[in-house]
């Protein structure tokens, strides 16, 4: 049996009890399904930064890289900032995203049964996945800027062919995995960029269209990234994988959310050639932190995910399972009226959907 080193960080605010559930379920995956996990929690985050003035020691870093896979709950809190501004939840993001090359940012968009979504015709579904370039793009900026005077500030965004490529590969071997998307049966890739004023995405969709053309059997589509946002409200269904540039991709994802039942349903994977990280789309949510209230879907869906990338980097059937089962009782659970809590319009809470999960689990093995 194979045995998975996992490199959980709870973080702070919803972050740890989110983090309690997602954990209630691995350890039913490991008990019924065979697959073997070594759990070692590491305390990194913005509660450590300002009790110790470190948000994340060396040491857990070097865990993390040495580990199969990491998962995240969030990390951050308001009040926790470096002496420039900068929020600390950076010294852990970025340095990971950075430092083990997790240059994929991948968010599934899915509106299960049982959620209502705000658009008014969803009978079509929606079932999507936004690939965002993590490394670079406008974000790389933030430490550079001008400010002449304290009168004018610029930033500069950065578009490497090699970032280019590494993400739309990423995107165009995901629409050849999740085949036959579309209506037609096809799969798709759309760029999201602004080809039309910048030269910056000019050559991000060149590059895109380069690596294109070695996917023969996948379409492309190109949108600009205002049209974007109508499109995402007014006809979801016309997307399979899009690709993006850092921002406009952390931009579109929430609005994705927004569609699908809020920050609270959308998981997400941060992901490289050899390392990845798993952690709700969503941050720590100070407001309710503490009550058990916080919805852990996005948490648990991000468990899932971890599961299938294990499975397929280690062409291990069992965890491919594994994590499609995770993924088959929140489907369950939501369709036959099961565990919500408050802000997907329910009154369960944070435990309630964990053990509800489990549940399902359990009766299904
Ligand atoms: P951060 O700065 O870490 O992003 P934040 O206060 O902006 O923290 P987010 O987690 O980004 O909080 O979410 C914004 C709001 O969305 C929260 O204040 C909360 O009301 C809601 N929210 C986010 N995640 C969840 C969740 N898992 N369950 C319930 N509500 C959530
Ligand atoms: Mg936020």
């Amino acid at each position: 049996m194979n045995v998975y080193k996992i490199a959980v960080l709870p973080g702070d605010g919803i972050g740890t009890e989110i983090t309690n559930e997602a954990l209630k379920v691995l350890n039913t995956v490991q008990a019924h399904l065979g697959a073997r996990f070594e759990l070692e929690s590491f305390d990194a985050g913005a509660e450590r930064y300002l009790r110790t003035g470190l948000t994340m020691p060396e040491e857990t870093f070097d865990h993390c890289k040495n580990a199969d896979a990491i998962l995240m709950g969030a990390i951050g809190l308001p009040e926790a900032r470096h002496p420039d501004g900068r929020e600390v939840n950076g010294d852990v993001i970025f340095r990971l995203r950075f430092d083990l090359d997790l240059y994929a940012g991948v968010r599934p968009v899915k509106l299960y049964d049982g959620i209502v979504s705000p658009l008014r015709d969803v009978s079509r579904g929606i079932d999507y996945v936004i690939v965002r370039e993590n490394i670079e793009g406008l974000y790389a900026s933030r430490t550079g800027g001008c400010n002449v005077r304290g009168e004018v500030a610029t930033d500069t965004i950065i578009m490497t062919k090699t970032g280019i490529e590494k993400i739309s590969r990423y995107a165009f071997r995901l629409a050849e995995k999740r085949k036959g998307r579309l209506s037609d049966g096809a799969s798709m890739v759309t760029c999201v960029d602004k080809a039309n004023v910048l030269s910056s995405y000019a050559y991000f969709r060149k590059v895109f269209d380069s690596v294109g053309d070695q996917f023969a059997a996948i379409k492309r589509d190109y949108v600009y990234v205002d049209a974007m946002t109508l499109f995402q409200v007014m006809n979801p269904q016309m997307f399979d994988v899009v690709v993006a540039e850092n921002m406009f991709a952390d931009i579109i994802s929430d609005l994705s959310s927004a569609t699908v039942g809020g920050l609270g349903m959308a998981p997400s994977g941060d992901i490289g050639d050899k390392h990845a990280l798993f952690q709700p789309a969503h941050g720590t949510a100070p407001s309710i932190a503490g009550k058990n209230i916080a919805n852990p879907y996005a948490m648990i869906l991000s468990l899932s995910m971890m599961l299938n990338w294990l499975g397929d980097k280690h062409a291990d059937d069992k965890l491919l399972a594994a994590g499609d089962g995770i993924e088959q009782a929140v489907k369950r659970i939501l369709a036959s009226g099961g565990a919500k809590t408050a802000d997907i319009g329910g009154n369960s809470s944070t435990s309630d959907v964990g053990d509800a999960v489990v549940k399902a689990l359990r009766e299904s093995a």
